[in-house]
C-alpha cells in the first residue's frame, strides 16, 4: 500500500472535492470593505453556533488568539494559563510581542487547570505585581493528548473569573473534538467565555482558517488590530466557503476520530516497546516509547511503512487522527505497530 497516511496533525487534511466545490461557487467581495458575502456569513454563522454576538474570520489561530490577548490585557498586566497552552509554547513568545503582558503558568493536569488553582494565582493588588488581567482556557488541549474540559468544569472556573472581574478567553482550536466528546451543545459556551477561538483548518479540514466570536463592539475593534497585524484580506470568501462547509458538514464525525484514536491506542497498549499511553479523550494519541528504543529509529521505521508521526517530548510521539484517514489505513497503522521489532 503506497498512499501516505499522515499522522502529524489534524492540520494536514486537504478540501474534499465537495469543498472544493463549495469554494468555486462562493460570492466574493472585498472584506476590508467588509463586502465578501461568504466571509460575512461565515462569521454570522460561526457566532450563532456559540451564541455569541459577532465573528471576525482570520488566516490562523494564532493571530485569532493573540488578537483577544492583545484585546483583553493592558502592558504591565499579566495572563493566568496552563504552562503547555499554546498561547504560551506554540506562539513564539507572542504574548510578549505583541502585548507586552506576562503569563503567569499553571501546573494542570494534561492541560487543565482547576478554578482553584486559577482563583491562587490571580495577583493581590501590590505595586510589585502586573495586574491579572485574563484566564486563557485551551480546549481541547493539543499537549495534554486532546483531554478536555467538561461544561461543569468550564462553569466552575468562569465562576472564579467572574467573582474577580476576569475575562475569560477560549482557545477553542479542537472545542468542537471536545463538544462533540461530551455530547454539549456550543451555545453554552456563551455563558463562560468573553472571546472564543475556533480553528476550522483542525479536525473540521478546512484548508486555511479561525474564527474569533466575542461581543460585536469587541469584534470591531479585533478587526482593526487583525489589520494592523497585515491580516485584513480581499476577496477572503473562497476560503470562508471551505469554513462553512467545514461548520455545516464536519462536526459530528469527529467522533470517527475519536473511535479511531482509540483503536491506536489501544494497539500501542499492547505493543511490548510502548511504557505509556496517555488515556485517548478525543482524536489525539501520546504515547512513550520504552527507554532502549530510539524515537528517530521509530519515526524512521514507520516511514518505511508510509507512515508519517513526530516526536513530541523525550521519548514520546504523537499521532492525530483527520477526515482524510480511511479504514484501511487505520489496519495498516495497526499491523506496523505490531510488527515493529524493538
Ligand atoms: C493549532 C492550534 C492553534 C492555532 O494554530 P495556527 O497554526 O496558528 O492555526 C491554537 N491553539 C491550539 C491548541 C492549536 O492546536
Amino acid at each position: 500500500m503506497n498512499t501516505l497516511i499522515d499522522l502529524r496533525s489534524d492540520t494536514v487534511t486537504k478540501p474534499s472535492p465537495a469543498m472544493l466545490e463549495a469554494m468555486f461557487q462562493a460570492p466574493v467581495g472585498d472584506d476590508v470593505y467588509s463586502e465578501d458575502p461568504t466571509v460575512n456569513e461565515l462569521q454570522e454563522y460561526g457566532a450563532s453556533l456559540f451564541g455569541m454576538e459577532a465573528g471576525l474570520f482570520c488566516p490562523s489561530g494564532t493571530m485569532t488568539n493573540q488578537i483577544a490577548i492583545k484585546m483583553h490585557t493592558q502592558p504591565l498586566t499579566e495572563v493566568i494559563c496552563d504552562r503547555t497552552s499554546h498561547i504560551y509554547l506554540y506562539e513564539v513568545g507572542g504574548i510578549a510581542f505583541n502585548s507586552a503582558a506576562s503569563v503567569k503558568l499553571i501546573e494542570g493536569v494534561r492541560g487543565r487547570m482547576s478554578p482553584e488553582q486559577i482563583e491562587a494565582a490571580i495577583n493581590p493588588d501590590n505595586i510589585h505585581y502586573p495586574v491579572t488581567s485574563l484566564v486563557s482556557l485551551e480546549n481541547t488541549s493539543n499537549k495534554g493528548g486532546g483531554s478536555y474540559y467538561t461544561g461543569a468544569e468550564i462553569a466552575a472556573i468562569s465562576e472564579v473569573c467572574r467573582r474577580n472581574n476576569l475575562p475569560l478567553h477560549l482557545d477553542g482550536a479542537r472545542v468542537f473534538n471536545a463538544l462533540v466528546a461530551t455530547g454539549e451543545k456550543p451555545q453554552d459556551y456563551s455563558r463562560y467565555f468573553n472571546t472564543i477561538s475556533v480553528c476550522l483548518s483542525k479536525g473540521l479540514g478546512a484548508p486555511v482558517g479561525s474564527l474569533l466570536l466575542g461581543p460585536k463592539r469587541m469584534i470591531e475593534q479585533a478587526k482593526r488590530v487583525r489589520k494592523a497585524l497585515g491580516g485584513g484580506w480581499r476577496q477572503a470568501g473562497f476560503l470562508a466557503a471551505a469554513g462553512l462547509y467545514a461548520l455545516q458538514n464536519n462536526i459530528q464525525r469527529l467522533q470517527i476520530d475519536h473511535d479511531r484514536a482509540k483503536q491506536l491506542g489501544k494497539a500501542l497498549e499492547a505493543a511490548p516497546y510502548v511504557t505509556e499511553v496517555l488515556s485517548v479523550e478525543t482524536n489525539i494519541v501520546i504515547f512513550t516509547l520504552a527507554p532502549e528504543i530510539n524515537p528517530d529509529g521509530f519515526i524512521n521505521y514507520l516511514e518505511t511503512q508510509n507512515i508519517l508521526a513526530t516526536t513530541f517530548g523525550p521519548q514520546q510521539i504523537r499521532f492525530v487522527t483527520h477526515l482524510d484517514l480511511t479504514d484501511e489505513m487505520i489496519s495498516a497503522i495497526i499491523h506496523a505497530i505490531s510488527d515493529f521489532k524493538a
